[in-house]
């Protein structure tokens, strides 16, 4: 039988899984249809991912600073892009800029495997302590420079940016099955940025305009400090 210290940390866990699903509630009022986007949405405690202070917000609709001076995305984004993949059950995906390794995590309840890359070593070892304790064994990281993309492991179905490319990424639409799809913010760093869903095809590839968003830059190499 559980002891008091038992009952109060389930009741953390009971009180968490109803902000959650008052959280997905809140996602389909933003428009969110996909039952298994909103299910993975409801299974990650966004919560873990946050630093302590913010734990309060972790259910809200915002965008949160991270370590590094980086940002975790707003729920309901993160929602319309994992959507706009369309992630298959026996999909690779490849995410650029781990941050908190939320999106990550979220992914990985939808896809087969799921690598990520980070520039900062200090927010990738966040993570990696995260997908061990949350047991998602189905994702690898990597420290580099994520525009090279991880070449040893492509082609990807799938493809997700989550930082601001001031162009489109030639070298990541390269490593894209034919049929797969990229979702990926482009544009000026500091401004608005247009969030692009590209097709890869025999001949190229087929850009759509998804939103107008705000990213925090990509930026090129591998962080020096931190
Ligand atoms: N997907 C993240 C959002 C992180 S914000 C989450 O769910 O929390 C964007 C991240 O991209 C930052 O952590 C930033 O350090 C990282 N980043 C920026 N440029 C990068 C690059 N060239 N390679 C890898 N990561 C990069």
């Amino acid at each position: 039988m559980a002891g008091r210290d038992g009952d109060s940390h389930e009741g953390d866990e009971d009180r968490d899984r109803v902000s959650r699903a008052g959280f997905t509630l809140g996602l389909r009022r933003h428009g969110i249809r996909d039952l298994r986007v909103l299910s993975a949405m409801e299974q990650v405690p966004r919560k873990l991912f946050l630093p302590a202070h913010l734990h309060a917000d972790a259910y809200t609709d915002r965008a949160l600073p991270i370590e590094c001076g980086q940002t975790i995305s707003q729920p309901s984004l993160v929602a319309m892009m994992t959507e706009a993949l369309g992630v298959q059950p026996g999909d690779r995906v490849l995410e650029v800029g781990t941050g908190s390794g939320y999106q990550a995590a979220v992914l990985s309840k939808l896809a087969r495997e799921v690598y990520t890359i980070e520039r900062f070593r200090s927010l990738l070892s966040l993570a990696e302590e995260r997908f061990a304790a949350l047991r998602l064994s189905n994702i690898m990281t990597k420290l580099d420079d994520g525009a090279l993309g991880w070449p040893e492991k492509a082609p990807f179905d799938r493809i997700v940016v989550t930082a601001a490319a001031a162009e489109l990424p030639e070298a990541l639409v390269a490593q894209l099955k034919i049929g797969g799809v990229m979702v990926v913010p482009v544009g000026p760093a500091g401004s608005v940025q247009t969030l692009l869903k590209i097709v890869r095809t025999p001949e190229g590839y087929t850009p759509a305009a998804l939103a107008e968003v705000r990213f925090v830059p990509m930026v090129a190499g591998v962080a020096s400090r931190l």
